[in-house]
């Protein structure tokens, strides 16, 4: 594997393995691999592409690769970074939600949702503070103190961001041309790491109404418990509750789409082609704006069916644009090229 990775290295996929000798592999890179993803499965990743983009155009002289890395590896794969150069890294499936609790520190973000999509190594004890603009900022104390694993002398500092929600903020202004504050809106695996930070966003933004969905209910159950004190002023005409939490059940989902704007998918499923939609594609009516967290190259069968149905969609793609350009702000203190970043995206 090393020849190859000499030749075309962000395409390429790195492994734990590949973590532990990082020092006779790395040391090859030109320019070094300092950042990255890690995720399984992680060989969809677009996050080199935008990354690699950026490091260019802002004449950084760094590579972003992805690392497979899988969820019983998270562990030791933070300890081998901890000793290594790196600036930061991104966290995706299955990760998020683990890493919450590796991490040495976390901004208001992460600590909200209780995952982590960012990480960034620093040296000296932590000084740092969010980006302009970043979510974290609207309060003074925004950081949380963790020291769930026990660093030794030298060791880099973790310090933990989520930008999936900012990111997904972003990317329904820009698809649908519409506020989150003006949607009712349905989180389909409301209990996952990307889950929790769409939710707060919308909690945040105060829309109009919040449908948490997941498989596991007590997930759900718990976050809305967190998020019911944004939902506590009328907003909607009519007796649908602001907040709900309900299990992934047609009779439930059937209950609810009438009165649902926005239908967001943040579960995996769709990232194989052949696999199903997340709800039954008969639920899905015409006025209905589907966003699915994916994307990919083929259309997931949850927005074929958005389609089929007159309802208008997205694809995760410009969330993917926008929280990596957030995670290049935390990385480098400045901001991100986000139009050649866009560039980038196939
Ligand atoms: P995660 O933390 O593992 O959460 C997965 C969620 O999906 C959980 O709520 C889980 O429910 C549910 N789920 C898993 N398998 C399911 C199934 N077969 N049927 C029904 N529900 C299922 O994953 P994540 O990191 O949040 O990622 C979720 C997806 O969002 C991934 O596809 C990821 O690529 C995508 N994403 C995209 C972007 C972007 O920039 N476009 C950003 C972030 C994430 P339980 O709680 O019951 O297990």
């Amino acid at each position: 594997m090393a020849a190859e990775m000499k030749t075309n290295p962000t395409t390429e996929r790195y492994t734990l393995a590949d973590l532990e000798k990082w020092g006779e592999i790395g040391g090859d890179i030109d320019p070094p691999i300092r950042l990255g993803v890690l995720g399984d499965p992680i060989a969809h990743s677009l996050s080199p592409h935008i990354q690699n983009a950026a490091l260019r155009a802002c004449e950084i002289d760094l590579q972003y690769a992805r690392f497979h890395i899988r969820a019983n590896e998270l562990r030791s794969a933070l300890l081998f970074l901890r000793k290594l150069d790196f600036v930061g890294i991104n966290l995706t499936v299955p990760h998020k939600i683990a890493a919450f609790t590796q991490v040495d520190e976390a901004d208001e973000s992460a600590t909200r949702a209780g995952a982590v999509n960012t990480i960034k190594m620093e040296s000296e004890p932590c000084s740092h503070r969010p980006a302009a603009g970043h979510a974290s900022n609207q309060s003074g104390a925004n950081w949380t103190a963790h020291s769930a694993v026990a660093t030794a002398r030298g060791d880099k500092k973790l310090i933990g961001f989520n930008t999936d929600g900012e990111g997904f903020l972003r990317a329904i202004r820009t698809e649908f041309s519409i506020d989150l504050r003006d949607l009712r809106v349905m989180i389909i695996g409301a209990g996952g790491g990307t889950g929790r930070a769409v939710a707060w966003q919308c909690a945040l933004e105060n829309c109009e109404r919040l449908v948490l969905v997941n498989r596991t209910l007590a997930k759900a159950s718990e976050l809305a418990d967190k998020l019911g004190p944004f939902f506590t002023g009328a907003r909607v005409l009519g007796p649908a509750a602001r907040l709900e939490a309900i299990a992934l059940d047609e009779t439930a989902l059937r209950a609810q789409l009438p009165e649902i704007d926005l239908i967001v998918n943040a579960t995996p499923l769709g990232m194989n082609p052949s696999d199903p939609t997340p709800i039954p594609a008969r639920l899905i009516a015409p006025h209905h704006i589907v966003f699915d967290c994916i994307y990919g190259s083929s259309k997931t069968a949850l927005l074929r069916a958005a389609e089929a149905a007159g309802a208008r969609g997205a694809n995760g793609l410009s969330m993917l644009l926008y929280q990596g350009a957030l995670s290049f702000s935390f990385w480098f203190n400045r901001d991100a090229p986000i139009e050649t970043m866009r560039a980038a995206l196939p």
